[in-house]
């Protein structure tokens, strides 16, 4: 078994926030720089560029890992990550169908690009990827449980679509396969203070925007093949599989 990086949060240029710099070959090549064994691709509430990274990163020695970040009805960011395009596809269709339509007054947000295999422009997203989908956290998380991939509700401590920010309180019996917290932030202080047990696993990674943001935050998933059952039984500590949060202090100091 050996050590993997793994960065759970990336977005491309699809997403309305982030830059230009985010077309698929230079995501896949900011997750090569920076050693990344792994990455998957979470734009808001869209899976529609993760094909065209996964085509990128086929020559070389990285996983990328199809998903998008829902929000759900609360406005709640939740990563859902899946191991096949098809299951990530079909997530994103059943979020698109509750989504508005853009207006062309809705472009000012920023544009919503779809790319290509060969990393070019193809066309723009007609739904609007910045807002609430129709779908409640717990259904999200049915939902991607479903089809077979992981849920992780994304940067629960901030004030705006963070789990904890939203609701206070991560509610008993949520099905998720881990929880993932921001950059600077004490892991120990932020359990005991909202009672998170150790039972649910916490993650960090990178949120990144732009191409310099990418893996500047990630987590060491100790495993023998990295692959996203690998990763689920990291999270909850079984077989000697194990987690590390790179980036974040955790522990008491
Ligand atoms: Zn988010
Ligand atoms: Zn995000």
């Amino acid at each position: 078994m050996k050590w993997h990086l793994v960065d759970l949060h990336v977005h491309t240029a699809l997403s309305p926030c982030a830059g230009a710099d985010m077309d698929p070959h230079g995501v896949v090549t900011a997750a090569l720089e920076v050693g990344l064994d792994a990455i998957a691709i979470t734009d808001h509430n869209s899976a529609l560029n993760c094909e065209a990274v996964m085509c990128q990163a086929e020559p070389f020695d990285l996983i990328v890992w199809p998903g998008l970040e829902v929000e759900t009805s609360e406005e709640v960011h939740v990563l859902c990550i899946f191991s096949s395009l098809e299951q990530a596809k079909d997530m994103s269709q059943q979020i698109g169908d509750t989504l508005l339509r853009r207006r062309s007054m809705a472009r000012v947000l920023g544009e919503q690009l779809i790319y290509d295999c060969t990393n070019r422009v193809v066309g723009e997203e007609d739904n609007m990827l910045s807002t609430a989908s129709g779908y409640s956290l717990e259904q999200v998380v049915d939902m991607t449980r479903a089809l077979g991939g992981v849920s992780i509700p994304a940067h629960i401590e901030r004030e705006s679509f963070g789990l904890l920010g939203v609701l206070g309180f991560v509610p008993e019996g949520l099905g998720v396969t881990a929880l993932e917290v921001s950059g600077g932030r004490n892991t120990d202080a932020l359990r005991r203070m909202h009672a998170i047990g150790e039972s649910i696993a916490l993650v960090t990674s990178s949120d990144a925007h732009h191409r310099s943001e990418v893996g500047r935050q990630k987590t060491g998933v100790y495993c023998q093949r990295l692959d996203l059952e690998s990763f689920r039984k990291a999270c909850r500590g079984d077989d000697g599989h194990r987690l590390a949060l790179v980036g974040v202090r955790e522990g008491r100091n």
